[in-house]
């Protein structure tokens, strides 16, 4: 332990630190909570608390925390070669050494890889290269990219007017022009009395609808998260996917799979592409390509896209200086050796996963405040709701959700709320045993929130 306090900690983190997605001035009066290690599923505070992390960090230590083998692949790659850059005519062999695995594990055909540093600048990326390509196609009217409502896809300028939390867009003057947004296929919250499939064909209409509206000569793409994370773990109805892939091919709009949550294991198989059957154009990686334990990420393009760009666009005039920054690329190799040879992402689509979803819903999916457990894998959302039948939730100054969190955080999980969904995606590596655990805690957590609420 550090001689610091936690006191110490947060007051220097009070004067000098501004955090993402924070109003500081309210997490200034509250101060933060300092985590200063972990192991496997679980974070320890400053304080000595000791809980589950049933978030994965922000969903990406897709591997568990602690593992030395990738400080030990960081550590012999500083001390080979620390740096260098890609740019002008070399490589490293780590860097290509990534380049060359990503394809064994992604879809068919995505064969070549852009490196960035975090998912939001793949995102910008992507944007990029979807101009570029259709400039190179000479078909330079179809720029627009079609997105969906409570998605998440990034905070920098292109990556932020991508998403649909709105709230993120009055602050900044965003989004910016050339995006355009259509409704996400939520069926708990906005389906009515539809069925979850009806409710998926209706919303996947509204893309061909918006297609048609703007004109399909002016539409470059269309881009998804698999499962959307950040907006509630909003589930794609069954038949979405395709319907929405039969859609694009018809316009001759580029299908984005944005896998920063969905890949590396996390659904039960490689990609959430591999579980909903998507064949993208562009794909995007991050969180899990290094479970977090170096900053990086990767655009991958299949070879529809990739053979026009190499053929015709001459120099792409884009990069970072660490775009495939060999540490990272060290780390992410490591990382997904481990998920492969250990069986991960096998063992959770065949085992864990499921045991994790059957056991979330036998002990919460008939709770008096439980709208619906949904999820695959090792992702969930619990919704709270005020009225199980008709799905309605309790009004938003309630804070349910918020309150929920609270008695899940004091009891030991770390469990997000996104309103009154609470989420869950712990680490691939946790056992039986530790689901029980975070089962139990999540069900206290909901049923401390009950209690509050005079719900029985
Ligand atoms: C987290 C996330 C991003 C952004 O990644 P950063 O590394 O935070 O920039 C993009 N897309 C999805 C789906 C995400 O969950």
């Amino acid at each position: 332990m550090r001689a610091n306090s936690t006191a110490v900690w947060q007051d220097m983190d009070r004067q000098h630190h501004m955090h993402p997605f924070s109003d500081t001035q309210d997490l200034n009066a509250r101060g933060t909570r300092i985590i200063t290690k972990a192991e496997g599923i679980y974070i320890h505070s400053s304080e000595g608390e000791k809980l589950i992390d049933g978030m994965a960090g922000l969903w990406c230590v897709n591997i568990g925390y602690g593992r030395k083998e990738l400080a030990k692949a960081a550590y012999d790659q500083m001390l080979e070669l620390p740096y260098y850059n890609t740019f002008f005519q070399s490589s490293t062999p780590p860097t290509t050494e990534l380049a060359a695995r990503l394809p064994q594990i992604a879809p068919k055909g995505l064969n070549h890889v852009f490196f960035n540093n975090s998912g939001s600048e793949a995102n910008d990326t992507i944007v990029k290269l979807v101009r570029l390509y259709w400039n190179t196609m000479g078909m330079s009217k179809k720029k627009t990219i079609i997105a969906r409502d409570d998605s998440y896809h990034g905070s920098t300028l292109a990556a932020a007017s991508l998403c649909g939390l709105t709230h993120m867009h009055p602050q900044f003057d965003l989004p910016l022009p050339g995006f355009a947004h259509i409704p996400a296929p939520y069926w708990y919250r906005d389906g009515g009395e539809m069925s979850p499939a009806d409710y998926g064909m209706k919303t996947a209409a509204a893309l061909e609808q918006k297609i048609l509206e703007l004109g399909a000569d002016t539409v470059g793409a269309f881009i998804g998260e698999p499962i959307m994370g950040a907006g509630g773990v909003i589930m794609p109805p069954p038949g979405y996917w395709a319907e929405i892939q039969r859609i694009c091919r018809k316009y001759d709009v580029l299908v984005i799979a944005d896998e920063v949550i969905c890949g590396f294991g996390r659904t039960g198989k490689w990609f959430g592409s591999d579980t909903y059957g998507i064949d993208p154009d562009f794909m995007t990686m991050a969180k899990g390509l290094s479970s977090g334990y170096m900053p990086i990420s990767a655009v991958m393009l299949h070879d529809r896209v990739a053979g026009p760009l190499i053929e015709k666009a001459g120099e792409i005039a884009h990069g970072m200086t660490y775009s495939g920054h060999p540490v990272a690329c060290a780390v992410a190799l490591r990382n997904i050796e481990i998920l492969d040879q250990e069986g991960i992402v096998e063992r959770c689509g065949r085992e864990i996963g499921p045991y994790f979803q059957v056991k979330l819903r036998e002990s919460l999916a008939d709770h008096p405040l439980v709208g619906e457990v949904r999820g695959i894998g090792l992702i969930a959302a619990i919704e709270l709701a005020a009225d199980r039948k008709t799905r309605r939730a309790h009004p938003a100054e309630k804070k349910v959700g918020y309150t929920c969190r609270s008695h899940a955080t004091a009891g030991g999980l770390v469990m997000r709320a996104i309103h009154d969904t609470m989420v869950l995606s712990p680490p691939l590596v946790i056992t039986k045993k530790e689901i029980d655990e975070l089962v139990r805690r999540a069900t206290a957590a909901v049923n401390a929130t009950a209690k509050d609420l005079g719900v029985k």
